[in-house]
């Protein structure tokens, strides 16, 4: 069984008025509530999940131009209805989703806890633990992961592209991009605006700068060139959209 006790509330976790988000996958009723108790009383903002299909619902949804929650951590039990935990963090590793992951699981055996790791979760918990031990585990999880520079400028996500602001470093279905320096500003230039239409002038003068003299043609090359990495069909293109008469949008 899981002990009862409850840590003392923490305020410093909404002290920059941002709560830090967790998403909770656990299907046993009685753990579940007694984690959104725990968590909440130390200032996360927590939603919890009961089933596996579920929890990849929300967070496959996290495309740019979706509301959607957003963890800066995912607690994981691995015996869950229809996907399982181990399937879950395995995806999300394959696509490029590096948010922290702490699996709490029933199976306690060195296979399971060896397999929970290399699928690439972060930290593993076998029940019973303390809510004590896990609020523990959860704050160092985070505090770790906002060390990692990117935090400050989280990893962009659209559909099967992520770039990673910080590490100039783009994974497109799962598969490193070998961008150039203009190729990468463009797009990240096109992810942090989605849908927004931009003329080659103002491509020119966001990625070239004010003092590029050479020719707007210089634009649809790079698309090119970009398309040709990012595109399943660059003939049919899905990511980089020409809106005849004015520009390029994204998405
Ligand atoms: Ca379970």
């Amino acid at each position: 069984m899981i002990s009862l006790e409850v840590p003392q509330t923490n305020k410093s976790n909404s002290e920059l008025g941002q709560k830090k988000r967790i998403l909770l996958v656990e299907d046993e009723d009685l753990i579940r509530d007694m984690l959104v108790v725990a968590l909440e009383e130390e200032g996360y903002q927590v939603l919890s999940l009961n089933n596996g299909r579920y929890a990849l619902n929300v967070l496959q949804s996290k495309e740019l131009d979706n509301e959607g929650f957003t963890p800066n951590l995912i607690i994981l039990d691995l015996m869950l209805p229809e996907v399982n935990g181990l399937d879950i963090c395995r995806l999300l590793r394959y696509q490029g989703d590096i948010t922290p992951i702490l699996v709490i699981s029933a199976k306690g055996s060195e296979t399971d806890r060896v397999l929970g790791l290399e699928v690439g979760a972060d930290d593993y918990l076998t029940k019973p633990f303390s809510m004590r031990e896990l609020v523990a585990r959860c704050r160092a999880l985070l505090r770790r992961h906002q060390y990692n520079s990117w935090s400050q400028s989280p990893v962009q996500k659209y559909r099967d592209i992520c770039l990673f602001p910080q590490e100039c470093r783009v994974v497109v279905r799962g598969v490193e991009a070998n961008l150039s320096p203009k190729e990468f500003r463009l797009l990240e230039l096109f992810m942090s605006y989605p849908r927004r239409v931009w003329s080659r002038e103002q491509l020119i003068e966001q990625v070239w700068g004010p003092d590029f003299l050479g020719d707007t043609k210089t634009v649809d090359v790079h698309i090119r060139w970009l398309r040709e990495k990012l595109e399943s069909d660059p003939s049919q293109p899905e990511y980089l959209i020409t809106v005849r008469g004015f520009g390029y949008r994204f998405g």
